[in-house]
């Protein structure tokens, strides 16, 4: 079979590419290298988390690899028949789970049976999403698509400690489901989760408190963890709609003042609310390979990311599909459809 050769430079220059690469090789068949591997990220190359997702999809399928090694910036990757199992992967650093978790799931729905994957890791870390936002926003629609998916948080892990867990239970697709998600319906709820570890609950009740002095009315949820789970803050702002569940999550950092943090998250809340897109930004990318999956679907979200753009570049080249976009003003509309359908 041929090698589809990936410049891991292009566009958005980031480990999606790499990790929607590791998915669909693994869902086809087709082997890939990939060259100047994060080109475009400050420290260029595998990090651990990169080189936990080439491992846990090596695990799956038995592929054959070559150059998965950290800092390494090129990767073959010969794939095997995906099996189901029960699967165990400790990043070993605060990387993210939950993007390890999103790479090796899509090839389990095409397994031979049923899986558990255990990821250990960092589970709130910025440039990811955080394990609340798998949970709550990304796995409902998942499932919508026909996919029997149940994703637990165990444990928090926050950058730098790490030492979270997360552990997810699969089994392949009997039939997918198109999702098409252009409407969101009215706003049922709004909450906002703060999560301190080692870190004073006080943070906390000050972010909910400035978030939603913000926002409107919020249910409140305290998460106060055990101290060696951290230290760690997190605020997650949580918009329910019947159609979609979006989660807005800014880290505390130390010397930034809560109400920074909670502005920060608001900001972002209240631009999805006003844009009456049902699809936020980083939703909308991480929806491309699953509805790709299902053959065909559609969603409006608020903008045309660089994300968005070379996830559906990278899709392109392994499935036989094609991603249009109608922009107006205010949103955008993605489709994807089976290329000769
Ligand atoms: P990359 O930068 O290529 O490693 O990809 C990062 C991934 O994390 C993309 O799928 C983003 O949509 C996702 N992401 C980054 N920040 C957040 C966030 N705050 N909430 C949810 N997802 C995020």
């Amino acid at each position: 079979m041929d090698w589809i050769e990936l410049d891991g430079s292009r566009g958005e220059g980031g480990g999606q590419i790499l990790r929607t690469a590791l998915s669909l090789s693994m869902i086809t068949g087709i082997p890939f290298v990939i060259e100047r591997i994060r080109a475009g990220r400050r420290k260029p190359g595998l990090l651990r988390q990169h080189l936990t997702a080439v491992q846990a999809a090596a695990a799956v399928c038995g592929a054959e690899v070559d150059g998965a090694t950290t800092g390494s910036q090129g990767l073959c990757f010969k794939p095997g028949p995906v099996r189901g199992g029960d699967y165990r992967h400790a990043i070993g650093s605060a990387g993210s789970c939950t993007l390890v978790l999103q790479t090796v799931l899509p090839a389990l729905w095409f397994a031979d049976g049923p899986s558990t994957l255990r990821i250990s890791g960092g589970t709130h870390n910025p440039a990811a999403p955080p394990a609340d936002f798998l949970i709550r926003s990304w796995q409902p629609l998942i499932r919508r698509m026909g996919v029997t998916l149940d994703i637990r948080l165990l444990r928090h892990g926050f950058y730098p400690a790490g030492g979270g867990e997360m552990l997810a239970s699969t089994a392949p697709v009997a039939s997918w489901r198109s999702l098409h998600l252009n409407t969101r319906g009215d706003l049922r709820r709004q909450g906002a989760i703060g999560v301190v570890a080692g870190v004073p609950a006080e943070v906390a009740r000050r972010e909910m408190q400035r978030a939603a002095s913000q926002l409107g009315v919020l249910d409140e949820e305290l998460r106060v963890l055990p101290s060696n789970e951290g230290p760690g803050n997190v605020l997650l702002v949580v918009l329910d709609y019947p159609e979609v569940t979006e989660v807005f999550s800014v880290r505390g950092e130390r010397g930034v003042p809560a109400e920074r943090v909670a502005d920060s998250a608001a900001r972002a809340a209240r631009l999805f609310r006003d844009s009456g897109a049902p699809i936020g930004e980083y939703l909308s990318d991480q929806l491309l390979l699953p509805m790709a999956l299902s053959g065909q679907g559609s969603f409006t979200t608020q903008v045309l990311s660089s994300h968005l753009r070379t996830n559906c570049q990278v899709i392109e080249a392994f499935l036989p599909v094609r991603f249009a976009f109608e922009e107006t003003d205010t949103r955008v509309r993605v489709s994807v459809a089976q290329e000769n359908g």
